[in-house]
């Protein structure tokens, strides 16, 4: 999948030398391996492998929220408070997937990066699109190289409020839902679970009228449909979701923006924060396991070619897929399943 040249490729160092040019802090190294991160080289894993240690300090944050509610704006703010108190700061900014819009985003975003001159900030954009479907594998990947370098918080923020976004912050420890007022913009985000996945809920143009009766109908919201991620169940003393007012534009609400994602890193870190990060990774297993098998079956596994030969006009898509996942499943042998059980 990767697009390197041959003689590019064959110059390019190894994981293990990637792995060393990123602790020792080289932004090259970082940008290297966030694509191979993107793009599922081959070489990820052992570099992953040689950095595992150092991953896990960083906090990370998802911003989600419908476009034009003022994500990126506010991102913008939230990087520039959280350098005031000396925290480092990479943003993660997934781009739209569609091949005709997203360019010229991204291409906005790359000249964002290049502009970007203080050392404790790191901007990347990653295009949905270039993941082949792996977007969320992907992105937590890219968090897990930037948390490995060592910043202190990451900021993951979506374009929209589609699943895949909700795949996506879903890795986050802290998800902040951005809202602002307009037609209908609150209900129809909590029909679209947007809620469900909220940490902390942002109402954003308070300048602009709607925005109190906005926070309010949140505020009801949280409290009716005591508002709590599917992730959280069994999590014991629960968290209510806040409900913070911002003006990104005038640079207002920063501050309580800020409390509240404190107030749940706390909250979190108080008890919850081993289960919620095991829930992560065991995620992040499933993901990777998911695509591998996906590139084997229709791959070397010779799938594809089977599929063709099998299907006929009395043949039905089902029962070609059942002839498939039994002749995988037949030749599966069964693992042992508890490695601590009697021998
Ligand atoms: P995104 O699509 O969610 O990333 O939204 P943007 O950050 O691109 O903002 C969309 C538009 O809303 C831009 O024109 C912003 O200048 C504007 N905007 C963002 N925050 C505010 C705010 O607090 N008040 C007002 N009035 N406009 C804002």
């Amino acid at each position: 999948m990767t697009t390197a040249k041959p003689q590019a490729s064959a110059r390019m160092p190894d994981a293990r030398d990637m792995a060393e040019r990123l602790l020792a802090g080289e932004r090259t190294a970082l940008a290297r391996a966030i694509s191979w991160a993107e793009n599922g080289d081959a070489r990820y894993p052992a570099f992953l492998a040689a950095v595992y240690p150092r991953v896990g300090r960083a906090w990370r944050i998802g911003i989600t929220g419908p476009p034009g509610a003022g994500k990126s704006t506010l991102t913008n703010e939230l990087v520039r408070t959280l350098r005031a108190r000396e925290e480092t700061v990479a943003v993660l900014a997934i781009d739209p997937s569609s091949p005709f819009s997203g360019g010229a985003l991204l291409g906005d975003r790359i000249r964002m990066e290049e502009r970007t001159s203080d050392p404790g900030v790191y901007i990347r954009s990653m295009a949905s699109r270039s993941s082949h479907g792996g977007l969320a594998r992907a992105s937590a990947d890219a968090c897990d190289v930037m948390d490995a370098f060592g910043f202190s918080t990451i900021l993951m923020e979506t374009v929209g409020v589609g699943q895949s976004e909700y795949d996506v912050v879903s890795a986050a420890d802290t998800v902040v839902v951005i809202l602002c007022p307009g037609a209908g913009d609150g209900i129809q985000a909590m029909k679209a679970g947007i809620l469900e996945v909220a940490d902390v809920l942002v109402v954003n143009k308070a300048d602009l009228p709607g925005a109190d009766q906005l926070v309010l109908d949140l505020e009801d919201a949280v409290r009716m449909r005591n508002v709590k991620r599917p992730l959280d169940q069994g999590m014991g003393e629960r968290w209510i979701v806040p409900v913070v007012t911002a003006s990104a534009t005038r640079a207002e609400g920063l501050a309580d923006l800020v409390a509240a994602i404190d107030a749940h890193r706390a909250w979190l870190e108080a008890a919850h924060l081993e289960a919620s990060r095991r829930r992560r990774r065991v995620e992040q297993v499933r993901r990777v396991v998911g695509e591998r098998l996906a590139e084997e079956l229709w791959g070397p596994l010779g799938n594809t070619a089977r599929a063709e030969a099998l299907l006929g006009q009395s043949i039905t898509p089902y029962d070609v897929a059942e002839e498939i996942l039994g002749a995988i499943l037949s030749s599966t042998p069964h693992p042992v399943t508890d490695p601590d059980g009697p021998r």
